[in-house]
């Protein structure tokens, strides 16, 4: 893999384009963030485009090519690192949060997470972002979750408070959000994370009062998870646009629910933001 092209945000943001060795027709993307909180965060895609079609992310409205394998993951952060050495000296995290859904992938995933846990002393944190397709039973019953502990995070996208919703507007294939939250319980707890339940306002679509007590119910089931209430960001091939009603939104969620996160992507102006990724034709 090589670098095609690396676009600077007004934030400092830096998106990544990468070429494949035995394709001219394909890229993959990533980016690095500096966010003030966290450090350093590398942005991994898992897979070119996605199989997954979420309405509100540019993966999910480009067609699905192929998984990415172990190699292909470790190169897009090898060659960021290369680029920005300071991460070594700093320590970084990685991030599965780019192109692809990452338990779809997952075999790939966890042998590059492994890998690059060998080569990176500094790498201190892996976080996943999942919409838990029902491929995902298979990852959470075959890793072994006690070698991660403090070192993986789970970030699960709910976005909507009913299944039916959930199978409409991301991917028919997911597991009903109950199943999927008694998975990340126990997962969280043998990992010994707080993971975060994100939740995307769309307008005049899950941004309601209702779903305030809707989102308390499920927050309810949950151990020790954080709800993390986002923006949407800008994808021009999505129906679907951002919330007007965010910070009422937010205030009456912080009103009933305990653990309330808000949470607005960087690197929006060049395409690094959440559902952003393979937005662009640059190729
Ligand atoms: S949000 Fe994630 S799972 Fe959904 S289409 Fe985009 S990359 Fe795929």
């Amino acid at each position: 893999m090589k670098v095609l092209n690396v676009i600077k945000s007004s934030d400092n943001t830096k998106k990544y384009y990468f070429g494949l060795s035995d394709s001219d027709q394909f890229h993959v993307e990533a980016c690095l963030l500096h966010l003030k909180r966290y450090g350093y965060i590398i942005c991994v895609s898992s897979q070119i485009g996605c199989m997954q079609k979420c309405v509100f992310c540019a993966a999910g409205n480009s067609r699905f090519v192929r998984n990415l394998n172990s190699e292909e993951i470790q190169d897009q952060v090898r060659l960021i690192i290369e680029d920005n050495p300071i991460l070594v000296s700093e320590g970084f995290q990685v991030t599965y949060m780019g192109s692809g859904e990452p338990l779809s992938n997952f075999e790939s995933v966890f042998k590059s997470i492994d890998a690059m846990r060998t080569y990176y002393p500094t790498l201190h944190k892996v976080n996943i972002s999942t919409t838990c397709p029902t491929t995902s039973i298979t990852c959470f019953k075959t890793i072994d979750w006690s070698k991660y502990k403090h070192f993986l995070h789970f970030q699960y996208s709910l976005h909507f408070t009913h299944d039916n919703e959930r199978y409409k507007f991301l991917y028919p294939q997911l597991l009903k959000i109950t199943v999927a939250i008694d998975y990340l319980n126990s997962i969280s707890e043998i990992v010994c994370d707080k993971y975060k339940i994100n939740y995307i306002l769309f307008d005049e679509l899950n941004d309601k009062k209702e779903n305030i007590a809707e989102l308390k119910a499920i927050m309810d089931t949950t151990q020790n998870a954080v709800l993390k209430i986002s923006t949407m960001s800008v994808v021009l091939s999505s129906s679907l646009t951002p919330s007007k009603n965010f910070e009422q939104f937010v205030s009456a969620a912080q009103e009933s629910i305990e653990a309330v996160e808000v949470f607005s992507s960087d690197g929006t102006d060049v395409n690094a933001g959440c559902g952003q990724f393979y937005n662009d034709s640059i190729l």
